[in-house]
C-alpha cells in the first residue's frame, strides 16, 4: 500500500498560473523518490500539497489512505508532524543557537507560551541531541544558526525534521545552494534516513545526474504534468 496517492490532481494558482496538471502516482512506503524538472515546472507546488502548505483546485491526494484535504484544526497539526519538510533556503532561526533552531522542530507539541519562553523538557532536549547525532552536528549545539555553513545549516534543517518523527521528508531543492563535496554529504544523510529509519523521502533537485545517484524512482515534471517516471534501475544513458 502506497503512502501517498495523487489521484487527478490539479492546482490552478488564484492568477490562473498552472501549477499541476493532472498528476496520478503512487508513492510506496520507504521509497526515497527525486522530482527533476526545469525551474517552474511544478515540482516545489507538488511538495506543497503534500503537507497542504498549497491547496490543489481538484483531484485527490490521500496519505496513509486518508484523503487530507478536510483536515483541520488538531488533524492538519498531526499530517504536519507526520511529513517533514527542508527548504532550499534553510528556513533557520539566524540569530539562534542549533539546539533552539532543532527544538523549534517540535513547537507543535507545546503551547505557545511554553515555545516562545523556550520551555523546553529535558526529554526533548535529549532528543535533540539525538537528532543531531544522526546528521553528525553535536559539537555545533550552542552555535548559532548564522554562524554555521550551508551545509551545516542544512543538516540543522534536518534535525529539526526529525524532532517530528516524520515518515516523510519533503527536500524542496535542499542542495540548490550549495558546493558539489557539501551537496554529497547532505544527499548521503537524506539516503541514510531514508535506508536506516525507513523514512520515505522526496527530493526535487534540478540535477538528473544527481537523481541518478540517489533515487529509487525519478519523476521528471514539465508544465506541471508528469513526462517521465521511472525505477532508477529501468534508467538508461539516453534519459
Ligand atoms: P518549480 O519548483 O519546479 O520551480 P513551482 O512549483 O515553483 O516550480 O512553480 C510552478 C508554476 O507555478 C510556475 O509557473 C510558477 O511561476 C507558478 N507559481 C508558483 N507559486 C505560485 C504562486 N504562489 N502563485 C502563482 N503562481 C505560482
Ligand atoms: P495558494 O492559493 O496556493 O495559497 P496564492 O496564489 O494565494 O497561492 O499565492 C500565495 C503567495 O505566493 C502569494 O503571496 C503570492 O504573492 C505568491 N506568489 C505569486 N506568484 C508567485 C510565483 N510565481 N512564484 C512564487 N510565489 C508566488
Amino acid at each position: 500500500q502506497p503512502i501517498i496517492s495523487f489521484k487527478n490532481v490539479n492546482k490552478i494558482y488564484n492568477n490562473g498560473t498552472v501549477g499541476l496538471k493532472d498528476i496520478n502516482f503512487d508513492i510506496p512506503r520507504g521509497e526515497f523518490l527525486v522530482v527533476v524538472g526545469l525551474s517552474g515546472a511544478g515540482k516545489s507546488t507538488l511538495l506543497r500539497t503534500i503537507n497542504r502548505m498549497h491547496e490543489i483546485s481538484s483531484g485527490e491526494i490521500t496519505i496513509e489512505n486518508e484523503p487530507i484535504s478536510d483536515y483541520k484544526g488538531q488533524s492538519l497539526r498531526l499530517l504536519r508532524r507526520k511529513i517533514g519538510m527542508i527548504f532550499q533556503d534553510f528556513n533557520l532561526i539566524k540569530r539562534s543557537t542549533v539546539q533552539r533552531n532543532v527544538l523549534s522542530g517540535r513547537v507543535s507539541y507545546y503551547p505557545t507560551w511554553k515555545s516562545v519562553l523556550n520551555l523546553f523538557s529535558a526529554a526533548d532536549k535529549d532528543r535533540a541531541i539525538r537528532a543531531l547525532e544522526r546528521v553528525n552536528l553535536t559539537e555545533k549545539l550552542y552555535t548559532r544558526a548564522d554562524e554555521l555553513s550551508g551545509g551545516q545549516q542544512q543538516r540543522v534543517a534536518i534535525a529539526r525534521t526529525l524532532m517530528q518523527d516524520p515518515k516523510v521528508i519533503l527536500a524542496d531543492e535542499p542542495v540548490a545552494s550549495l558546493d558539489p563535496l557539501t551537496t554529497q554529504t547532505v544527499m548521503d544523510i537524506l539516503k541514510r534516513l531514508n535506508q536506516e529509519d525507513g523514512i520515505t523521502v522526496i527530493v526535487n533537485l534540478h540535477s538528473v545526474a544527481l537523481a541518478r545517484q540517489y533515487a529509487d524512482r525519478i519523476v521528471g515534471l514539465r508544465a506541471g504534468a508528469v513526462v517521465y517516471d521511472k525505477e532508477i534501475a529501468d534508467v538508461t544513458e539516453a534519459d
